[in-house]
């Protein structure tokens, strides 16, 4: 099994436009992971089918027993986050505020406070024409983003272990669940625009990537907006042994096919002649692996 995500040190680079026509077009048998559950859209563009979800526990937080509370007001005081409040005289716990750290339970004279599992979002599980799809979504305000990433990536493996390809949509950035996506995967093929700050985040991803050991591969999407940054791109990318599987031109054709929520392969156009030549080059990669 071959683990793969498409990643990128920022948002808005078309990584989850690339992933759903990588989808479509890798021939292998696959299982997709949307691991962007901060804003987790590429069912949008894989339109599923047979949606179910389960609950997903992340942190416990902090749940006042009103039997025992006697509303001294200690707990509020000592909660750096202002997560427990008075409403009238009896005082609760905002779940959305609370980063879990006990301190309340530490501090209750009373023993009222208890620390208790709590549902911060959940998995669903949907089929999409591509194969079976997995992804995640957060309720607001709520952490734990890289631990619902793993949770996400250990029910791929264990309700489909024999698929050959596990393709995954990553977060973007560098923080905790990009770190949780790309533990222990083979592949990331990192996307990336011309712009400085795309040009920036990538060198903080390609350290990230290098030290986890994953193999990587470049793609730049619309690199026609700036050609001379995108030849530093590749210029960067050729001195760190990294293989550029192709470059998209912008395209406002990709614009059409993100509105009618379908993947860019599916439409006619430069940009969705490069994807599928990208897929081509990352297909034929995929099996010397
Ligand atoms: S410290 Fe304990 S008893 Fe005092 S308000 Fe908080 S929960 Fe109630
Ligand atoms: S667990 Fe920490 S953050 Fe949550 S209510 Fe208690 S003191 Fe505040």
């Amino acid at each position: 099994m071959i683990q793969v995500a498409v990643v990128s040190g920022k948002g808005g680079t078309g990584k989850t436009i690339l992933t759903a026509s990588l989808a479509s077009l890798l021939p292998q048998d696959k299982v997709l992971i949307d691991a962007d559950v901060d804003a987790a859209n590429l069912a949008l563009l894989l339109d599923p089918v047979d949606c179910s979800a389960d609950e997903f526990r992340g942190m416990d937080g902090a749940f006042i027993d009103p039997g025992s509370c006697v509303g001294c007001g200690i707990c509020a005081q000592a909660c750096n986050f202002e997560a427990i409040q008075k409403n009238q005289d009896l005082y609760g716990v905002v779940p959305y505020r609370c980063e879990g750290c006990g301190t309340c339970v530490l501090v209750c004279p009373e023993d009222a406070v208890q620390m208790q599992p709590r549902v911060t979002g959940r998995i669903h599980y949907a089929q999409s024409h591509a194969g079976p799809l997995l992804y995640g979504s957060l309720m607001p305000g709520s952490g734990n983003s890289g631990l619902l990433v793993h949770r996400l990536r250990q029910e791929a493996r264990v309700k489909h272990p024999d698929v050959s390809l596990v393709l995954i949509d990553g977060p973007p950035g560098i923080g905790c669940p990009l770190i949780s996506t790309i533990t222990g995967i083979q592949v990331a093929i990192l996307v990336t625009e011309p712009s400085k700050s795309a040009k920036s985040d990538l060198m903080r991803l390609i350290t990230l990537c290098r030290s986890f050991q994953v193999r990587m591969y470049l793609v730049i999407n619309r690199y026609d907006v700036n050609e001379d940054i995108a030849k530093e791109i590749c210029q960067i990318a050729a001195e760190k042994d990294i293989h550029l599987l192709g470059m998209i031109p912008y395209d406002l054709d990709v614009l059409k096919a993100t509105r009618n929520g379908i993947p860019v392969s599916t439409i006619s156009g430069h940009a969705s002649e490069a994807i599928h030549q990208i897929a081509k080059n990352l297909s034929g990669e995929i099996d010397q692996i």
